[in-house]
C-alpha cells in the first residue's frame, strides 16, 4: 500500500482507536493536541461539540458521513468515515480521514469579507453552517444570545443550542426538503436557561458548490410574554364578562344589543338571541327613556358616564338600576357602547326605608320638649334634638351645634362640670337615670332638669353618650308654690278648725249659761202674771205676755243653739240600726202632728247599717218635722221616705207634696238662722237644715234640696258606705 498523508485512524463501533497512520499521528498532535492510542476512544481526543456531532451523524448514517466541525475560530476539522467489510461482508472497522480546513480554503476572500460583515454588524443571531449540523460560522450577536464565546460556540453543533425535539426534527426535515424554513424553536443558553426562539433558515450553495445554511434566529421571549399577556387578558376579559355578577352588555352606535352576559340576561329576562334583536330602550322606564338616551350618546361621544334608572324587563319586572356606560374603541373609532349594570332596587329600598325611618326620628326627637344630644369620645357633639341646640345650645340650627364641645357654649365652670360628668358616665359605662340636677344653659341661666345620660358603643367600638333632658324649672316652681300654698291652706285650716272649735266652745257655754238668767226671766214674769194679775191694766198684762213669749223663743232658741253645737262633739257608739224601725220610730213620736194633719206617710225600703244611731234619729226627725210642718193647707200631707243604694254610698230621699221651696233659697236654707217665713206663719228657729248638713258633713256625704214651688219638696242626703 502506498503511503498517504491523510490523517487516517481505524476505529471500532466503540468509537476507540484501532490503529493509526503517522499522518494521523502528526495531525491530531498539530490540531488537537493529543496522541493517538489503542483503544483510546474519540471521545477523549475530540472536543466535546466535534465529538457529540460525530457521535449523532456517525450512528444516523451508519458510520458513512462526511461533516465538518468548527474548531476553532479559524479552523475547522472535516471527517470523512467509511466503514471496512471483512471476507463475509460484515462491517470490521471504520476508517476515519481527518482534514484540517482553514477559512482561506473555504470560499473567496470577497466572499469572506462580505460574509463577515453581514454576520458582524447584524443584531440577529447568525449561524452559517453545513445543513447536516456543524457550525460555520457565527455572528456576536449570536454568542450574545446563547452566552457563549465565539470559539466556545463553533465548538457546538445544533443540539447543543437548540432543544432536541419533534419540532427541531420536523424543521430540519422541511427546510432540507424545501431549502427554507421558518419556525418557532426552543433556544438554550450555556447557563442552561432556555428561551423560545424564531429560528429562519436557509439552505444555499456556496462558490465551492457545498451546500451551506444561513441561519438566523431571534429571541421572541419578549413577543411571547406579550402574545400571553394579551391572551391572559383577553381570556380575563372574557371571564370577568362571562361571570360577573354583574350585568355586562354591549350595544351599537344604534343601541341594538350585541352581545350580554349570563347576569343581563337574567335581568332582561330573554333569550341571548331574543336579547340582540331587541334596542336597549325599551327596558328603560319611559319616565327616565330621555335621561338614559343623553347619557348613552354622552358614552357614545366618548365619555363614561354613570347613573341610576328604572328598569323593566321583558316580562315587565321592574328594577332599579346602576348604570356605567362606557365607549367601545375600534381602531380609534367608537363602535359601540359597554354596559355595566348592577341590580340595585333592594338598596334603593333600604336606602328609601332608612330615610323615612331617619326623618321619623327626626320628626319624633324634633318635636318632643325635651333636650336630647350625643356626644362622642371628645365630647364633640354629633347630634342635638330642636329643643337642644336651640334652648341650651342657643343656636339656630343643629349644623351650628356639631362637632363642638360644651367649652364653646357654657361658661367653663359649668362647662367643666358638664364634660366630669360625662366622663364619668362614658368610662364607667353606668348610666345616669332621671337624676335630677341644676344646669346652666348657653345664657347662664340655671334650670331644673331632669337628666338621663346612657353610655354607648359606637360601630368603631368608641365611647360615645346619648342624653336626655327634661327641664323641669316650671314644674318645681310650681311644686314649690303648692307647697307654699298647701302650707298656708294648713295653717288656715288649722287656725279655722280652732276658731271652729274655739266658736262651737263659745256657743255651747253662751247658750247653756244663757239657760240660767233665762229661766229666772220667765219665772219672775210668771210669779208677776200670777200675784199682780188683779192689780195690771190689760195693757200690763199684754207687755207681761209678749215678755214671756220672748223668752220662751229665746229659749227654744237657745236650745237648738246648743243641739246645733253638741253635732259631732259628742261621740256615739256605732250600732248596727235597722232605719226602717228608726224612721218608724219617729214617726211615732211626731203621732200627733201626723193626725192632726191626716198625714199620709209611706215609708220605702231602708236598710240597716253601722251608724251612730241618736244621729240618724236627728236627721230624719228634722226632715219628716220639716215635711210635716211645710205642707199645704190646700191638700192631704202626703210624705214618702226611701234609700237607693250606690255603689259608694247610700242615697236617702224625703218627699212631700208641701209648699215648695224658690229655687234660690236652695242653698240659703241650709245656712243656720236662715228662715223663709214670719214666725206667725210657721214655727220655728231656722237651726232644723243647719243641723241636718252639719251631721251629713261629718259623715262625709252631702244634703241638698229638689223642689217645685207650690207643689213640693224632695230632701236628699247620702251616707258614704265607708266613713
Ligand atoms: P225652721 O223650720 O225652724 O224654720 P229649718 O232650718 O228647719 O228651720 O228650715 C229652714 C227653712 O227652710 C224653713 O224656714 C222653711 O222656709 C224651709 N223649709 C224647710 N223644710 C221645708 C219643706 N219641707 N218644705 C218647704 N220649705 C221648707
Amino acid at each position: 500500500m502506498n503511503k498517504i498523508n491523510t490523517p487516517v485512524l481505524k476505529i471500532d463501533g466503540n468509537f476507540e482507536i484501532i490503529s493509526w497512520n503517522t499522518s494521523a499521528e502528526v495531525f491530531l498532535n498539530n490540531i488537537l493536541n493529543k496522541s493517538p492510542k489503542a483503544q483510546l476512544s474519540l471521545e477523549e481526543i475530540f472536543p466535546p461539540g466535534i465529538w457529540t456531532k460525530f457521535r449523532s451523524d456517525f450512528k444516523t448514517n451508519q458510520g458513512i458521513f462526511h461533516n465538518i466541525n468548527t474548531f476553532s475560530e479559524t479552523e475547522t476539522i472535516e471527517v470523512f468515515s467509511s466503514p471496512s467489510l471483512d471476507d463475509g461482508g460484515n462491517i470490521k472497522y471504520f476508517s476515519l480521514c481527518l482534514k484540517a480546513v482553514s477559512p482561506k480554503e473555504n470560499g473567496s476572500s470577497e466572499n469572506i469579507v462580505r460574509l463577515k460583515n453581514i454576520l458582524e454588524n447584524s443584531s440577529l443571531a447568525i449561524f452559517l453552517s453545513d445543513p447536516s449540523g456543524p457550525i460555520v460560522e457565527v455572528n456576536r450577536a449570536a454568542c450574545k444570545l446563547f452566552g457563549y464565546s465565539l470559539k466556545e460556540l463553533k465548538q457546538l453543533s445544533r443540539e447543543d443550542i437548540i432543544q432536541m425535539n419533534s419540532d427541531l426534527e420536523t424543521a430540519i426535515a422541511q427546510r432540507n426538503k424545501a431549502g427554507e424554513i421558518r419556525t418557532e424553536l426552543v433556544g438554550i443558553k450555556k447557563n442552561g436557561e432556555t428561551f423560545p426562539c424564531e429560528v429562519h433558515s436557509v439552505i444555499y450553495t456556496n462558490n465551492e458548490g457545498e451546500k451551506r445554511t444561513s441561519t438566523t434566529i431571534v429571541d421572541i421571549s419578549d413577543r411571547k410574554k406579550q402574545e400571553l399577556i394579551a391572551e391572559n387578558s383577553k381570556q380575563a376579559f372574557q371571564s370577568l364578562f362571562d361571570y360577573n355578577p354583574d350585568a355586562v352588555y354591549s350595544f351599537d352606535l344604534k343601541g341594538n344589543f350585541v352581545d350580554l352576559n349570563q347576569a343581563a340576561l337574567n335581568l332582561v329576562e330573554g333569550s341571548r338571541e331574543k336579547a340582540r334583536e331587541i334596542n336597549f330602550l325599551p327596558l328603560i322606564a319611559p319616565e327616565d327613556r330621555d335621561r338614559v338616551m343623553m347619557h348613552s350618546s354622552k358614552a357614545v361621544s366618548g365619555e363614561v358616564q354613570r347613573y341610576q334608572t328604572n328598569f323593566i324587563s321583558l316580562k315587565g319586572t321592574k328594577k332599579v338600576l346602576d348604570v356605567t356606560n362606557f365607549p367601545i374603541y375600534v381602531n380609534k373609532k367608537i363602535t359601540g357602547v359597554y354596559g355595566i349594570a348592577k341590580d340595585i332596587s333592594k338598596q334603593v329600598e333600604i336606602e328609601q326605608k332608612l330615610r323615612e325611618e331617619h326623618n321619623m326620628f327626626r320628626a319624633i326627637i324634633d318635636y318632643i320638649p325635651d333636650h336630647i344630644f350625643v356626644i362622642n369620645e371628645k365630647h364633640e357633639t354629633i347630634l342635638t334634638n330642636h329643643s337642644f341646640y336651640k334652648n341650651y345650645y342657643g343656636v339656630e340650627n343643629e349644623q351650628k351645634s356639631l362637632g363642638l364641645t360644651a367649652l364653646e357654649f357654657f361658661d367653663k365652670k359649668e362647662a367643666k362640670r358638664v364634660i366630669e360628668d360625662n366622663t364619668q358616665v362614658m368610662n364607667k359605662g353606668i348610666p345616669v337615670i332621671n337624676r335630677e340636677d341644676i344646669v346652666q344653659d348657653f345664657n347662664g341661666k340655671k334650670n331644673y332638669t331632669l337628666l338621663t345620660k346612657v353610655p354607648f358603643r359606637f360601630g368603631d367600638n368608641k365611647k360615645g353618650l346619648v342624653g336626655i333632658s327634661r327641664n323641669i324649672t316650671e314644674i318645681k316652681e310650681k311644686e314649690k308654690a303648692l307647697e307654699e300654698l298647701n302650707e298656708a291652706l294648713k295653717k288656715h285650716a288649722d287656725e279655722l278648725a280652732l276658731s271652729n272649735k274655739e266658736l262651737e266652745q263659745f256657743a255651747y257655754i253662751a247658750s247653756h249659761d244663757l239657760q240660767e238668767p233665762l229661766r229666772m226671766v220667765t219665772s219672775f214674769l210668771t210669779q208677776l202674771k200670777k200675784k199682780y194679775n188683779n192689780k195690771l191694766d190689760d195693757r200690763a198684762q199684754q207687755y207681761i205676755y209678749f215678755a214671756h213669749d220672748g223668752a220662751t223663743r229665746m229659749r227654744q232658741i237657745i236650745l237648738d243653739l246648743l243641739e246645733y253645737s253638741r253635732v259631732g262633739r259628742v261621740a256615739h257608739k256605732f250600732t248596727a240600726v235597722n232605719l226602717e224601725h228608726l224612721v218608724s220610730e219617729v214617726l211615732l213620736l211626731q203621732k200627733k202632728s201626723i193626725e192632726e194633719k191626716n198625714a199620709k206617710i209611706e215609708i220605702g225600703v231602708l236598710p240597716e247599717l253601722e251608724v251612730e244611731e241618736p244621729v240618724l234619729r236627728q236627721l230624719f226627725s228634722n226632715l219628716i218635722g220639716n215635711a210635716l210642718k211645710y205642707h199645704s193647707k190646700e191638700r192631704q200631707p202626703e210624705i214618702k221616705i226611701s234609700s237607693l243604694e250606690k255603689e259608694k254610698y247610700w242615697e236617702f230621699k224625703i218627699t212631700d207634696n208641701g209648699i215648695g221651696i224658690e229655687e234660690e233659697f236652695k242653698e240659703q236654707i241650709f245656712i243656720i238662722f236662715q228662715r223663709l217665713h214670719q214666725r206667725d206663719e210657721y214655727d220655728g228657729t231656722g237651726i232644723g237644715l243647719a243641723i241636718c248638713k252639719k251631721i251629713v258633713d261629718n259623715f262625709g256625704g252631702k244634703i241638698w234640696v229638689d223642689s217645685r214651688p207650690g207643689e213640693g219638696s224632695s230632701f236628699y242626703f247620702t251616707i258614704p258606705k265607708q266613713f
